[in-house]
This record gives C-alpha cells, sequence and structure tokens, in this order.
C-alpha cells in the first residue's frame, strides 16, 4: 500500500480487505455487514476467539502496541478501521504511515480523551455539562467549588459503559473520589438533572456526503446501555439540533466513517452533548432489523468510499441489550415472532458483558 491519507478519493471496491482494530461484537456485526457486500475482514485483537474474529477471514492475535504485528498487518490490508477507540495513538499514527486509516487517528485521539473531546465539543459552539480538568484533589477541591454538588468526576481516558467514574453527593469525601482515579487526569462534570438520553448516528464518506440515523432515546442501568427506543419521543424541533449537532461534530472532525453522539435532554428541552465515539455504537444496533441499511453497512459505506445507504427507519424498534445471564433467555426470544435475536458467540457470560441483543419491531408509527 503506497496511499497513506484517510481522504484518497476513489472507492475501496468489494473484494477489497477492510482491516478492523478490535474484535468485540462490533467488529463482529461490521464484518458480517462487510461480508454481505463482498469484502474480506481482517481483524486485530489481543483477544484469541474473539467475537471478531469468528466470522471474519483473517485474525492477527498481538497486543495493540506490536510493531511487527502493526506492520504485517497495515501490508495485508487495503483500509484500516476502528470497533475499539483505545488503541494507542502511536499505533494508529504508525497504521496510518502505512495504510488508510479511517477515521483518521486525530479523530482517535479527540475522542479518546474526555476532556480533548469537550474541549473540542464546545470549541464549535455545542454545549455539554460544565466541567473542569482535574489532575490532583486541589484540582477537584476547585473544581467542586465551581461547579457544585452533585457531580461526576470521571476518569479521562480508558472509561466507557460507567467505568472510570465516581459520583460525588453531598457528603462525598473528595479524597476517596480522587483517589477511585488511580492518579490519571479525570473530568469533573456538572450533573444533569436530564429529562431523557437520547444518541444520533450519522455516516460521512471520503467527498463529504453524511446521512443521519433516526434520533433514539436511551436507557441505561448501572452506566451501561440497558434500552433504546426508536425513534425517541421528540419534538421536531430537538430531532433536527440533534442531527445538526451531530452533523457538525462530524464535520469539524473531518470525519470518514460512522460518529455516534450521545446526549443529555435537560428538562428545559435543550440539548447537551455527553460523549462521542466515531465507529458504530451500541445504540445503533436496532438499525440491522429496522432500516433500510444498518449501521454496520452504513460504516462499510463510510469507510471505503461507496454510496451511502439510505437509513429510513421502516419499522419502529425497542432494542435490548442481554447483559450477562439474561442472555439464558434465548430460547424465549427465539420463540417470539416480534423479536430478532442477535448473539455475539461470547462463551462466558460475566455481568456486566453484553452478550447479545434482542429487537422487537413494530409498524412504523410516523
Ligand atoms: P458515560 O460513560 O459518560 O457515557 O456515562 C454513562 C452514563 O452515566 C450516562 O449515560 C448517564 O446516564 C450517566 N451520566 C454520565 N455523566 C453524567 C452527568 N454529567 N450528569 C448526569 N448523568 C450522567
Amino acid at each position: 500500500m503506497s496511499a497513506t491519507t484517510s481522504t484518497l478519493s476513489g472507492p475501496i471496491p468489494p473484494g477489497s480487505v477492510i482491516g478492523i482494530m478490535g474484535g468485540g461484537q462490533l467488529g463482529r456485526m461490521t464484518a458480517l455487514a462487510a461480508a454481505q457486500l463482498g469484502y474480506r475482514c481482517h481483524i486485530f485483537t489481543p483477544e484469541r476467539d474473539s467475537p471478531a474474529a469468528q466470522v471474519a477471514a483473517a485474525a492477527t492475535v498481538a497486543a495493540y502496541d506490536d510493531e511487527a504485528a502493526l506492520d504485517a498487518f497495515a501490508g495485508a490490508v487495503d483500509v484500516i478501521t476502528f470497533e475499539f477507540e483505545n488503541v494507542p495513538g502511536a499505533s494508529v499514527r504508525r497504521l496510518a504511515e502505512r495504510a488508510i486509516v479511517r477515521p483518521s487517528w486525530t479523530c482517535l485521539a479527540t475522542s479518546q480523551d474526555r476532556l480533548a473531546e469537550k474541549d473540542f465539543v464546545n470549541g464549535l459552539g455545542i454545549s455539554t455539562a460544565p466541567y473542569r480538568s482535574v489532575d490532583g484533589l486541589p484540582a477537584l477541591e476547585a473544581a467542586i467549588a465551581a461547579l457544585g454538588r452533585p457531580a461526576i468526576l470521571k476518569t479521562a481516558r480508558l472509561g466507557y459503559d460507567g467505568k472510570g467514574q465516581y459520583r460525588i453527593g453531598a457528603d462525598t469525601d473528595l479524597a476517596a473520589a480522587w483517589a477511585a482515579m488511580d492518579g490519571g487526569r479525570a473530568v469533573l462534570e456538572g450533573f444533569v438533572d436530564f429529562e431523557r438520553e437520547v444518541s444520533s448516528i450519522v455516516a460521512r464518506g471520503p467527498d463529504g456526503n453524511v446521512a443521519a440515523f433516526d434520533i433514539v432515546e436511551n436507557r441505561h442501568v448501572n452506566g451501561i446501555l440497558d434500552t433504546t427506543i426508536a425513534p425517541a419521543p421528540l419534538s421536531a424541533a430537538l430531532v433536527a439540533e440533534a442531527v445538526r449537532v451531530a452533523l457538525a461534530i462530524a464535520e469539524g472532525l473531518d470525519l470518514v466513517g460512522l460518529l455516534a453522539v450521545e446526549m443529555f435532554v435537560t428538562r428545559e428541552g435543550s440539548l447537551l452533548v455527553n460523549e462521542i465515539a466515531p465507529r458504530p455504537h451500541n445504540s445503533g444496533h436496532w438499525t440491522m432489523d429496522a432500516c433500510i441499511t444498518s449501521q454496520f453497512e452504513q460504516f462499510v459505506r463510510a469507510v471505503c468510499g461507496l454510496p451511502l445507504g439510505s437509513p429510513a427507519r421502516h419499522s419502529d424498534a425497542r432494542m435490548q441489550n442481554l447483559i450477562g445471564d439474561a442472555v439464558q433467555d434465548w430460547p424465549c426470544l427465539l420463540a417470539d415472532p416480534t423479536a430478532r435475536l442477535h448473539l455475539y458467540g461470547k462463551a462466558e457470560a460475566r455481568p456486566g458483558r453484553k452478550m447479545g441483543h434482542v429487537t422487537w419491531l413494530k409498524p412504523r408509527s410516523a
């Protein structure tokens, strides 16, 4: 491969090899969608028998910083993308010197760090919860004095599914909260008393064309997504604003691929961005069964520079994650004619582990 930019023109045609960093369920469902369009996927993951590798044409099992393995991988694929954004920055830069990487490593770097992400979003004139950078107990005390309680302290890096978070209530000891951050940089966020949580998923191709899925409502349990409802019960004005926000962020990042933007709807009826992810997202799984084009197919189309598909919703949907032992319900779910079951091929149902999901469909409302 000689191409080194993420904005190269011309499609990467079916028959090519898509390299995917990460071996989880997002990679698995991307590889299945890619296969439908005639691509092969090559998975790079430290995990043996990963959910993605089970359905892919090839896999490299190596550490994310194994330079020889990264170089061989870059030489064996036509384009590289991510199903997991916490790949070390140096590894991503190395890959980008040797292959087309979409989205670009700058998009990943922004989304890997909560502080960089919030600074970026606010820099576009888009609101988030109020926040402060925290690098020690004195900074935490100053941040609490500025933002008040309750608040949430989050590690700046490597946090997901509510991990690396510490809720600070009226009586919380700040030294204990800071100790929970393991000495890393953190972000203190003002607590948002939201009406609901929603997300927007948009695709953007190398030519700048965009497509947006319907806005959905997300309900979390213990910081982990539990249920997605499509469409979200929002006014037309808020739907338009949620799409505008996601497209503005995708354009601001010069993103090629897919972007998920999680937002709070405040009780006053405005939107605050909580988190962004430059990849397929759990809150987009409903699209597999309820839209003309799934988020995974759209991701493949965007990354490969194909025309984007229609994101139109043909059915209303409720997606439920099957977390830990909930996966044991599979016989009942298979017996339900309105349910579409997706299992991820994970051998062990540990608590908090996403084992699969189910989507219930009903006729499209409006
Ligand atoms: P996150 O890992 O940042 O997506 O947070 C996981 C979940 O915690 C969110 O989906 C919210 O339900 C909750 N949460 C996170 N940040 C805040 C906040 N600033 N105010 C209120 N709830 C929050």
